[in-house]
């Protein structure tokens, strides 16, 4: 695992974020990633500063104002965090995340057959098309070549994953735009879990078609 994440949100990102201009899944994945860069947090403190870039652009009071009160409540980061669970499973999801999730009994795991991955829906929102998952996929394990038809961004919350375009590992934040085509497969060492958020719910391809409408 890498010291600290490598692959960031784009300063774009950073500054609706600020702004409080994304919603609720989103901010999940966003808070996940801040939760454990200093990187992006500074340049959040940055944008939230008085005259700094959010500020400028919206002059009321800025949203996030308890940022980092929260922040601080997930210090431990992303590693000793195990009080959430799924259907018994401890899933590695910052407790200060966890904490912020609609409290329901329902959460079940989907598995894909002899995959190697399952996946469990956390929140839909059907007005955007856009839902929030996480995904366990064992060590070495990946999906199939897919295409995707919406944005999708994600968060590695322990583990890896690999594909084309990079290696991922805790912590890092991924977002590609509608189009992309990759196979991201678990690194070999560890099991990946991640959590992420799709638009568009549907990705092209055969047999998986389905089963990552689903997703
Ligand atoms: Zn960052």
């Amino acid at each position: 695992m890498n010291s600290a994440p490598l692959h960031h949100p784009t300063e774009d990102r950073l500054l609706a974020y600020v702004s409080g201009q994304i919603d609720f899944s989103l901010r999940l994945l966003m808070e996940t990633h801040l939760g454990v860069c200093d990187v992006c947090a500074n340049q959040v403190a940055e944008f939230s500063a008085p005259g700094g870039a959010a500020l400028r652009e919206t002059p009321k009071e800025v949203p996030i104002a308890d940022f980092f009160d929260r922040i601080e409540a997930q210090v431990n980061g992303l590693s000793a965090a195990q009080a959430f669970k799924v259907e018994g499973t401890p899933v590695p999801l910052p407790d200060r995340i966890a904490a912020m999730l609609p409290k329901t009994s329902n959460l079940r795991w989907k598995s894909i057959l002899k995959s190697g991955i399952r996946y469990v829906t956390l929140l839909e929102d059907k007005a955007k098309d856009a839902a929030v998952y996480i995904v366990h996929i064992k060590a070495g394990c990946g999906f199939p070549a897919h295409t995707h038809l919406g944005l999708e961004q994600a968060v590695i919350l322990a583990g890896g994953t690999k594909d084309h375009l990079c290696t991922m590992e805790a912590g890092d934040y991924e977002e590609n735009g509608p189009e992309l085509t990759h196979q991201p497969t678990a690194l070999e060492d560890e099991d990946c879990w991640l959590l992420t958020r799709l638009e568009g719910g549907d990705v092209r391809f055969g047999g998986w078609r389905g089963l990552l409408q689903k997703l």
